[in-house]
């Protein structure tokens, strides 16, 4: 018997979906909805969840064109399908099934997200995470930068079945670390179980943790079940969570320290003063930006 659970604060059902521009289809769980608001996963900010969505072949790769960013990091998770990211800091890249993307806005970048060449001629099944992580008011306007962590570079954790993986981005499993490198404590891992697996997470009280159902459905302290596309939002009581596979499942975990900071945000931006929005569009119209062909 574990006397150190963590508290289930809500099971939240994939809200309505929005299109972000012609090709990610997403739910957003936060900061819209209202169980976890602007800080309720802090430092993660924003979670728009493309569950599994079936593309149908376009010779024009569909997807967002150029916009800018500040104040934050977006982490891009591909789970099927392929997206291809170019930015004015003259990065690109295509994230590939399994693979992340970690771009870090920092002071500001242009970028685009579309769909790859390839994937958008055959069309097929798409489904993608992508989450901004907000960055302590000290590191907001640092350089921008861009990991790209292919699913080979992640660490991999053999759970006691043999069978069933956790995969660190980022962060720490059994005293193992991920690749990416962070701003604040961040702990973001993928479990991938087979039917039956269990395994048990720890994080800080304080830390605020999610679970994002990917793939299956899991049963979290043995109390609570979660199907597919459902986000488990904890407490802040106990450490612990026990999470058994109720069938062959992918989860989402996400835990980190809070940022207790102001947030001031608008669109493409997240600040810490209204100012600092101001002066946001400001270099954003007067191409402090950079330059980003569409
Ligand atoms: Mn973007």
């Amino acid at each position: 018997m574990d006397n150190n659970l963590k508290s289930i604060k809500a099971v939240l059902p994939p809200p309505h979906f929005h299109m972000v521009g012609d090709g990610f289809r997403v739910h957003n769980f936060f900061p819209s909805l209202p169980e976890i608001g602007l800080t309720g996963m802090s430092p993660f900010f924003l979670l728009d969840y493309g569950s599994k969505w079936l593309v149908s072949p376009s010779e024009t790769p569909r997807g967002v064109g150029v916009h800018p960013h500040r104040g934050f990091e977006t982490v891009t998770i591909a789970y099927h399908g392929k997206v291809a990211h170019n930015d004015s800091a003259g990065n690109s890249g295509v994230i590939a099934e399994g693979d992340v993307q970690w771009m870090t806005a920092g002071a500001g970048v242009l970028h685009k997200e579309y769909h790859e060449k390839e994937f958008s001629r055959k069309g097929g099944i798409f489904q993608v995470v992508q989450l901004w992580i907000n960055l302590p008011a000290r590191y907001k306007m640092t350089p921008a930068k861009y990991q790209t962590i292919e699913n080979k570079d992640m660490t991999k954790v053999l759970l006691d079945d043999g069978k069933s993986s956790v995969e660190i981005v980022a962060g720490e499993f059994k005293g193992k670390k991920g690749p990416a490198s962070v701003f604040s404590p961040v702990d973001m891992f993928n479990a991938k179980l087979i039917k039956g697996a269990k395994v048990i997470f720890s994080f800080d009280k304080n830390y605020n943790t999610g679970m994002l159902v990917v793939d299956g459905e899991i049963k979290i302290n043995d109390l609570k079940n979660a199907p597919e596309n459902y986000f488990i939002l904890f407490g802040h009581e106990g450490e612990d969570i026990i999470i058994e596979a109720v069938e062959k499942s992918t989860v989402l975990v996400l835990s980190g320290e809070p940022i207790h900071e102001p947030i001031a945000s608008y669109g493409p931006f997240v600040m810490n003063t209204e100012s600092e929005i101001k002066q946001a569009y400001e270099d954003f119209k007067t191409g402090k930006f950079g330059y980003l062909e569409d």
